[in-house]
């Protein structure tokens, strides 16, 4: 008996819809299956529905994007300036999705992912530039507006040369017109899964991008400190051997292991179950969870 607890569907980026995953993860096999959107939980009532009809075992989740800042000041490279491109995801498993602390953190992602945008446009008018927000919006014909899609215009109106120019001079983050992403800190992803009564899992540890397991052993305590519940340590990004390490860092530290495909429908060649993982995971992390509820 397997289980998949890493599923996103067309609430994040995923290709299926959350009301189809359980019928899918019934058909491959699965007796329990995640929902783990990005940054949302829009999809979980229809999900739970969907798995009751398919009396399938379903987990409530979600996966947040948090500022990987954290795992670089603490890991054992303090006297290299240069910036660290790691991805920090946390997963939430078991939460309520209405929890209101929960609610404001994806309002709060949500607005600063509509407004960074117009926001720099705004700082690159003030430095004479003559660019509307349409126009950006119309060069990015339909996908999510970026920093290329302005620096295309700005191009194109001859205010710069080359896009590489404009992240330059103006769009990357040494640049004039450069405005932060506004991101959850590793703790505030922590607090805003625990208040919403869920269990806080460090997904897909190789993401973070570091180079030594004693620089991942480093970022991972730093981050049980924080009220870190568990981590993913079976995901199609992980080579044998990595499951191995962050199994045993799973000992060692006293977390809780998980696992799960990263299942995004079409968008990705990943199958639902993929990653066989057995379904005392599943039941590992209910007990677990049921600890931390109290019930
Ligand atoms: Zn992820
Ligand atoms: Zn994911």
């Amino acid at each position: 008996m397997y289980c998949d607890l890493h599923a996103h569907s067309t609430a994040s980026d995923g290709t299926d819809a959350p009301a189809d995953l359980p019928k899918l993860a019934k058909q491959a096999g699965l007796s329990a299956i995640a929902l783990t959107d990005h940054d949302t939980t829009s999809g979980i009532p229809e999900f739970l529905a969907a798995a009751k009809r398919a009396r399938i075992k379903a987990v409530p989740g979600i996966e947040l994007s948090a500022d990987p800042a954290i795992i670089h000041n603490t890991a054992d490279n303090t006297h290299d300036d240069t910036p660290r491109v790691g991805t920090l995801h946390i997963l939430g498993y078991f939460i309520k999705p209405d929890a209101p602390h929960l609610a404001e953190v994806q309002e709060r992602l949500l607005n600063a992912r509509e407004q960074r945008n117009p926001q720099m446009i705004d700082r690159l008018n003030e430095l004479g530039m003559v660019i509307k927000y349409e126009e950006v919006t119309e060069a990015a014909g339909g996908q999510i507006v970026g920093r290329p899609h302005i620096g295309q215009i700005m191009m194109e109106k001859g205010y710069v040369k080359s896009i590489h120019e404009a992240f330059a001079r103006y769009l990357g983050s040494q640049g004039e017109a450069y405005i932060r992403k506004d991101r959850l800190s590793a703790e505030e992803a922590i607090e805003a899964i625990h208040e919403a009564e869920g269990l806080a899992v460090l997904a897909h540890p190789t993401q973070l991008g570091l180079e030594t397991p004693s620089q991942l052993e480093h970022a991972v305590a730093r981050l049980k400190t924080l009220g870190l519940d568990g981590i993913e340590t079976r995901h199609s990004d992980h080579t044998p051997r990595d499951t191995q390490l962050f199994t045993r860092l799973a000992n060692k530290l006293g977390l809780t292991p998980t696992g799960g495909s990263d299942y995004h429908g079409s968008r990705k060649t990943l199958d639902l179950g993929s990653q066989k993982v057995p379904i005392d995971v599943y039941e590992n992390l209910l007990d677990a969870h049921r600890q931390r509820v109290g019930a």
